[in-house]
């Protein structure tokens, strides 16, 4: 999965990882850093390997795989510290993921489809494909439900397909509480997230209207004010494009290594194109994610001359 992972690489990966290891196999996930505290419930989730904190154990395994899946993620260097090992890892490398532009000589095989709405919804696939759907119970369905809600907005995007709506439905025959997977990932942060949240819609917001534009930017010292940790940002760009007539939210925050884009759009303007040519970055047309090496004041200041040039676009 690839490094900070969301709802839908932890979910995909620990579907997948409960799938297989149903077959028989010998399985271990893992993730190239640490993830929110909010994925934790999930079922295998404290089995995942943190790369960063067990390098050696994880690099013995990747070394001696006969089959790595990479899943949520296309380029590998997504995968931060474990692009190398990766790269020299000469096993068979099974790519599944619905990013755009993947990096095809990076695996052996692969399904790309930017038409799916999660990993989890093409894991589910693979697992309905494979002749062995009979095996889908209660964790694979925890697992990959919790991807298929967190990438499609809580089943609001457009990527939100019938078959998604059937997905859910096969999912929640298994026995599956969706109550208990939407509170665990949604309604289980502390008080000063939330303070945090407040702070920054009040002090850190700037609406744009000329461009339709909406701009965020998280300091340092905001971060270390309000204590806040990795996943507590999650979800703080959707905030920006609730705002009547917004069709491009864009948050920048300054984290230690990197200042952090996160894009979201509405409608056509397409903040991949975007991401890619300006921030170093990528993802979908209507989320995507970048960076800069630059301080935080000269990103928005940057970012704040690029969109002059999107002004018709943006109307
Ligand atoms: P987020 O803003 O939540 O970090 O990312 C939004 C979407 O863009 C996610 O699907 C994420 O996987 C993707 N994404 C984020 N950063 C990058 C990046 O640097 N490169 C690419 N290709 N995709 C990214
Ligand atoms: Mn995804």
């Amino acid at each position: 999965m690839h490094q900070k992972p969301d709802g839908d690489a932890m979910g995909s990966s620990l579907g997948l990882y409960h799938f297989l290891k149903a077959l028989g196999h010998d399985v271990t996930v893992i993730s190239p850093t640490n993830w929110a505290n909010f994925l934790d419930w999930m079922p295998g989730c404290s089995e995942v390997v943190d790369f960063e904190q067990r390098k050696h154990y994880a690099l013995d395994i990747i070394n001696n795989a006969e089959v790595i899946f990479c899943l949520d993620f296309n380029v590998l260097h997504r995968t931060k510290h474990m692009e190398q090992p990766l790269t020299d890892a000469k096993c068979t490398k099974i790519l599944i993921d619905h990013h755009q532009q993947p990096q095809e000589e990076a695996f052996t095989y692969g399904i790309s489809d930017t038409s799916k709405s999660s990993t989890c919804e093409m894991v589910y696939d693979f697992i309905m494909s494979s002749g062995h759907a009979d095996l889908l119970n209660i964790a694979m369905a925890e697992c990959l439900y919790t991807g298929l809600m967190t990438d499609t907005g809580s089943f609001r995007f457009p990527a939100t397909t019938a078959s998604v709506h059937r997905m859910a439905a096969h999912l929640k025959e298994t026995g599956m509480n969706h109550t208990k997977v939407h509170e665990s990932i949604y309604d289980s942060f502390l008080e000063n997230r939330l303070r945090f949240i407040g702070h920054a819609l009040l002090n850190r917001m700037e609406v744009l209207y000329e461009y339709n534009t909406s701009l965020m930017y998280i300091t340092r010292a905001d971060l270390q004010k309000f204590d806040i940790k990795t996943g507590d940002t999650e979800g703080l760009v959707n905030y920006l494009l609730t705002i009547q007539g917004i069709k491009l939210g864009a948050i920048v925050i300054d984290r230690d290594e990197e200042r952090k884009w996160s894009f979201r759009s509405k409608g056509d303007f397409d903040v991949n194109t975007f991401a890619r040519k300006h921030f170093e970055g990528g993802g979908h047309k209507n989320a995507a994610g970048g960076r800069s090496s630059e301080s935080l004041e000269t990103t928005v200041k940057q970012f704040k001359e690029i969109i002059k040039a999107y002004h018709n676009q943006l109307q």
